[in-house]
Order: C-alpha cells, then sequence, then structure tokens
C-alpha cells in the first residue's frame, strides 16, 4: 500500500463533528450545555460538572505558543519539512496542537502570537494550522 496524502486522524462519534466544522473553515470549541467550561479535544464528558450535554463555539483562532517542537525525521508523505508542531493556548482558554506554517523553524517563540486558518490538502482533506500573528495592526 503507498500512503500517497496526509495520515487521516481517526474521526469518530465523539470527534467526527469537530473534523466537519474544520472542513467547513470553523476552528470549533466544544462546551459544556450546564456550565459553559469550554473543552479541547472534544470528549464526551465536561471534566468540570460531569454533564454528557455539549454544543461548541467557533474560536477566534487567536492564540499563544504554549511549546513546539520541529520535526525533521522520519520524512511521511503528505507534510512539508521541517514540520513545526505547535501547542497553543487558545485565547478562549484552552489547548490545541497543529502544524505552524509561514514560520521558519528558528522563528518560533514560546508566547508568539499565532492565528489560525483552514489548511486544505490537495486530496481535500482540511484541517486548522496556525501561522505568526501580523504585527503592526487589524
Ligand atoms: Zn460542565
Amino acid at each position: 500500500m503507498t500512503i500517497t496524502g496526509r495520515i487521516k486522524p481517526p474521526m469518530g462519534h465523539d470527534n467526527g463533528w469537530w473534523w466537519q466544522r474544520a472542513a467547513e473553515g470553523v476552528l470549533a470549541i466544544q462546551r459544556c450545555a450546564k456550565c459553559g467550561t469550554l473543552r479541547h479535544p472534544p470528549r464526551p464528558m465536561c471534566s468540570e460538572c460531569r454533564t454528557l450535554e455539549w454544543d461548541h463555539v467557533a474560536a477566534s483562532g487567536r492564540g499563544t505558543v504554549a511549546s513546539y517542537t520541529v520535526l525533521y525525521h522520519p520524512r511521511f508523505p503528505g507534510y512539508e519539512y521541517p514540520l513545526i508542531i505547535v501547542l497553543v493556548d487558545l485565547d478562549e482558554g484552552v489547548r490545541i496542537t497543529a502544524e505552524l506554517k509561514d514560520c521558519a523553524p528558528e522563528d518560533v517563540r514560546f508566547g508568539m502570537t499565532v492565528t489560525a486558518f483552514i489548511h486544505e490538502d490537495p486530496d481535500g482533506f482540511r484541517l486548522p494550522m496556525f501561522r505568526p500573528a501580523a504585527t503592526g495592526g487589524q
């Protein structure tokens, strides 16, 4: 078997909706329907009040880099190397891991501000990624 594109994440009952929202262009954050606590990644139960009901909000996409790593090897098909993976503290208060684009590995900094965008692979698969936030306004 030859893998020609990005390895797709498992999409099950508890998280398939999140990937669907990403495909629609939205970075979603799951929200407890009872106490309003935000959580990511998606999971069935609120860790604060154990409620199973939930909805979601659309993230602003703004955040800061809490940590990161730069991958050089092994090189899987469908990814661009060096591959920068960031752990981002979203302004809404949850953390998410994703690729950082439009940034050289030596320019990544802890605490740098980033903004999310929806990347589309050649095969049409869409997923959230980040890039350095524009400086100097807006
Ligand atoms: Zn709750």
